[in-house]
């Protein structure tokens, strides 16, 4: 169920109060809204909120005890004070879908949209139908004939992936580690470079644009080349995503008209699985091949953290800018724009 929230009739971005809660890119988020002259606070579970008071970058620091005050405490005083509640990674995994659809306090971005993004299915279903290219599922450990990842599902930032390259390496790890898991996919492994192209679409302006791009820094992925092959071996070290931090990307120019077709597709076609369609923040997770073919694993719609390297702004938004453009920055400004002139109702979930 998705609820409404009752719109302030104001025109004036001073009666709002952008909020988030403190975890992920709130940092960003915060000091973005502040950048656009907006009002803002941010809400920490108690023990978080000393990195928000050392920055400054909110004007009210709300602390609670769990987000189970959520509904009897939080949201209340929310409402009172007009506050938009800017969404992230993390605000979606504590609230959970179910409560961020029947949230009463008004919401940046489309809720409808995270059904087809949570679920699998439906998220292929959506990404295949943009006509982008997306790596191979394979439908049974029997299948398997190539090198292919295995994921289980709800794992976060990877958590339990794992390699195999027949089906006998399949129930030899799955069985000795994972025997109660069952709710896994089997996607063939593409060879190339993780790339992340974070996107901003604005129902106001009617633009998509490329904000910025990253990779990760996972351990120990991205530490296992440090030692020689045959030390890995006799460690037997299993290979873990776990994010540690995000690094800046500039990508090749002559890739950008493809991530740009990539982008508008998926915002096209996003209109035609749910009433506003997707809009603001969101990132294809992609892997380029040697051959330059861009294979997109998956999407998360919503400001993604490999935005935070870029409070400043990136290479792309200072082409487009004349003022530091972070994700976080402009969010407010869509925000802003859309109080200004009446239509804050087409950014809101
Ligand atoms: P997220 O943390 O957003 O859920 P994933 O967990 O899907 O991201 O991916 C974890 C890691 O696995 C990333 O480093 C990603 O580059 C890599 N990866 C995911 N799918 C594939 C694939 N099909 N081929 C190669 N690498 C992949």
């Amino acid at each position: 169920m998705i609820s409404q929230p009752i719109l302030p009739a104001s025109t004036d971005p001073k009666d709002f109060v952008i909020a988030t809660i403190g975890s992920h890119s709130a940092l960003q988020i915060l000091k973005g809204a502040r950048d656009e002259g907006l009002r803002n606070l941010v809400i920490c579970k108690k023990g978080t909120e000393d990195v928000y008071k050392r920055y400054g970058v909110a004007d009210e620091v709300i602390v609670i005890d769990d987000w189970s005050e959520w509904d009897s405490k939080v949201e209340e005083e929310l409402i009172k004070r007009n506050a938009i509640v800017i969404p992230h990674g993390s605000f979606i995994a504590y609230m959970g879908h179910d409560k961020v659809g029947t949230m009463q306090s008004m919401y940046y971005g489309t809720k409808e949209i995270l059904h087809w993004e949570s679920d699998r299915k439906m998220e292929r279903q959506w990404l295949e139908a943009s006509n982008l290219k997306l790596p191979k599922v394979l439908e049974k450990p029997e299948d398997i004939d190539r090198s292919v990842i295995i994921k289980f599902h709800g794992a976060g930032g990877g958590f339990g992936y794992f390699i195999a390259n027949t089906p006998e390496q399949f129930y030899e790890v799955k069985n000795r580690k994972y025997p109660d898991q069952n709710d896994f996919v089997i996607q063939e492994y593409v060879v190339g470079v993780p790339i992340y192209a974070h996107y901003f679409y604005s129902p106001i302006t009617q633009e998509l644009e490329i904000m910025s791009f990253d990779k990760r820094y996972e351990s120990n992925a991205d530490s296992i080349g440090r030692i020689k092959a045959a030390d890995q071996l006799a460690a037997n070290i299993h290979t873990s995503y776990t994010i540690v931090g995000n690094i800046p990307i500039v990508v090749r120019e002559s890739l950008l008209p493809e991530f740009f077709t990539m982008g508008e597709n998926v915002v096209e076609q996003s209109k035609k699985l749910c009433g506003k369609g997707l809009f603001g923040p969101f990132c294809l997770e992609c892997i380029v091949t040697r051959k330059l073919e861009i294979l997109v694993f998956e999407i998360s719609a919503r400001i993604v953290a490999g935005t935070n390297p870029f409070v400043e702004g990136s290479p792309y938004t200072a082409l487009k800018y004349d003022v530091p453009m972070s994700t976080g920055r402009r969010i407010s400004r869509d925000i802003k724009e859309a109080i200004e002139s009446g239509r804050l109702e087409e950014v809101l979930g």
